[in-house]
């Protein structure tokens, strides 16, 4: 997009504006002739944004097109903000304002009474100032205490008696956000929690360019773009939204999560906090990994446990990818390794990045958000493991455990003890190795891989696993059993083990 030429009078913009140096047209044209600019040279339209082309994209790009103010309608986390936040990357680099106007007045055609005597008064002499884009979008999340004053403006009684001016003066106003946000882009997230009397207030400026303000009519003919969030049941929802302001947002677009998991993936790998490199331990995330990640949000999307009205937020996998791969720092830090490979055992570590991301119904209460997630880890642990060794026999493995078998892991143990432990079971170590690339890996990679596949038999139930036993079999009866030594002997008393499993089969 070419700059506009910088002019500094009002002079100066008038005879770039005829000469077409300057672009001058409301703001939802500017966004239009932009996004026109960027469809035609085929360039990102709204960067970042992933799993939305064939979708919201065309949907949003029909709005723009079509000058509407819109409403984005989705649960939470579901890039809803995101989407909005970059209309900004659809404005001029910068459009003329009269300098030190609150309400960014066009020298051209001012709508304060202000800068109209201004410029009636020192005429193509006037200064221009220039706005840049980033200073046009305002945004404000709706909750009830929202107030008419905060968004659209309050009436200054003082400074009406000072300056012997009627209250309906708008010399009188003092500026509320959306007046501020004229001439750029207005959002408002969770519109419904707007009271009904600002929704009004919204309504008539859409409307009519003017609104009341303590029963003085204000006229405020603003230039501006209105974009909403809402969460769909609370828009749909009868009453939360007054009938003639959503008889004027010209298009609800709905957002969803990712349909797939590798779309989710790739959006957590743009926003998560994955690449590490610090006091010489570097991180090495596996696939199954990521892929169990992603399945935990698509297993609580799905499980009746979880509230569907509020959703599951993709910044679920966003901030417990971030945890796992903190566990396996940790581990790697106490057994000084330098390469820290992220377990199936430290999703469970990460508990405490997936419980505050859903709401539970009932049923859920009753059982406790932390025994829900663990359930849900469980179940997108047996789903990709069931991916990844489909059709494959671990009979070997499971006959080893049902003959009577544990091994006792902490999720803390180093790597090469993984290794040395997994040697004891026939088979465990070559099945492991099939998630992994060929030939020699470090042994934090082997290490996880042999986790993977133990969880995996776990969670399918196929062997079982306890704080006192670590991984046994799974028909295994409780107490005290004949055969191999129970798995405290088996245990090198000088190994580091500061937390052992804490789940139950
Ligand atoms: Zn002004």
């Amino acid at each position: 997009m070419p700059s506009p030429q910088r002019v500094g009078t009002l002079g100066e913009l008038r005879a770039a504006v005829a000469n077409g140096g300057v672009a001058h047209r409301p703001v939802k044209d500017e966004i239009r002739q932009n996004l026109m600019r960027k469809l035609r040279a085929g360039e990102t339209l709204f960067p970042g944004i992933v799993g939305y082309d064939d979708s919201v994209v065309p949907q949003l790009v029909n709005a723009i097109l079509s000058r509407h103010n819109f409403i984005l309608l989705g649960l939470r986390g579901q890039a809803k903000s995101r989407i909005l936040r970059s209309l900004q990357g659809l404005l001029d680099d910068a459009i003329p304002v009269v300098p030190g106007c609150e309400i960014n007045d066009d020298p051209l055609s001012p709508v304060c009474s202000a800068c109209r005597a201004r410029v009636a008064e020192e005429g193509d002499a006037m200064p221009v100032g220039w706005l840049p884009r980033a200073s046009r979008y305002v945004e404000k999340l709706a909750t009830p205490d929202v107030t008419i004053a905060d968004i659209v403006g309050d009436v200054d009684p003082i400074k009406a008696a000072r300056g012997g001016l009627q209250l309906s003066s708008d010399l009188t106003m003092h500026y509320g956000l959306l007046p501020r946000a004229n001439r750029g882009v207005f959002a408002i997230n969770e519109l419904p929690d707007l009271a009904g009397k600002i929704q009004v207030g919204l309504f008539n400026i859409l409307q009519e360019g003017d609104v009341q303000i303590k029963g003085y009519p204000i006229r405020l003919p603003l230039d501006v773009m209105l974009v909403f969030t809402a969460n769909p049941e609370d828009y749909t929802a009868r009453g939360k939204i007054i009938t003639p302001l959503k008889d004027r947002i010209g298009s609800e677009i709905r957002t969803h999560y990712p349909a797939t998991r590798a779309i989710a993936i790739s959006i957590t790998s743009q926003e998560a906090w994955t690449d590490r490199q610090t006091e010489g331990v570097s991180v090495q995330v596996p696939d199954y990994i990521r892929e169990i990640v992603e399945e935990v949000a698509f297993q609580a999307r799905a499980d009746k446990k979880v509230d569907k009205r509020s959703g599951v937020s993709q910044r679920m996998s966003i901030t417990s990818l971030e945890n796992v791969i903190s566990n396996a720092e940790r581990r790697a830090l106490a057994a000084c390794e330098n390469l820290a490979v992220p377990r199936v055992t430290d999703v469970y570590a990460a508990l405490p990045s997936i419980t505050g991301k859903f709401e539970l119904e009932y049923e859920g209460e009753l059982k406790g958000a932390d025994a829900v997630a663990r359930d849900l880890v469980r179940a997108a642990v047996a789903n990709v493991f069931n991916g990844a060794f489909e059709g494959v026999d671990s009979r070997t493995i499971v006959d080893w455990f049902d003959a009577g078998g544990a091994l006792q892991l902490a999720d803390t143990a180093p790597a090469a003890e993984v290794v040395k432990q997994a040697r004891k079971v026939n088979g465990l170590l070559a099945l492991a190795t099939r998630v992994l690339p060929p030939g020699d890996q470090p042994a934090p990679l082997t290490a996880s891989a042999v986790d993977f596949v133990l969880e995996g038999l776990y969670s399918m139930k196929k062997i079982a696993r306890s704080d006192e036993r670590g991984y046994h079999g799974a028909d295994s009866a409780p107490g005290p059993r004949r055969g191999p030594r129970p798995a405290e002997q088996m245990f090198d008393d000088n190994m580091p083990m500061p937390g052992k499993k804490k789940y139950f089969n």
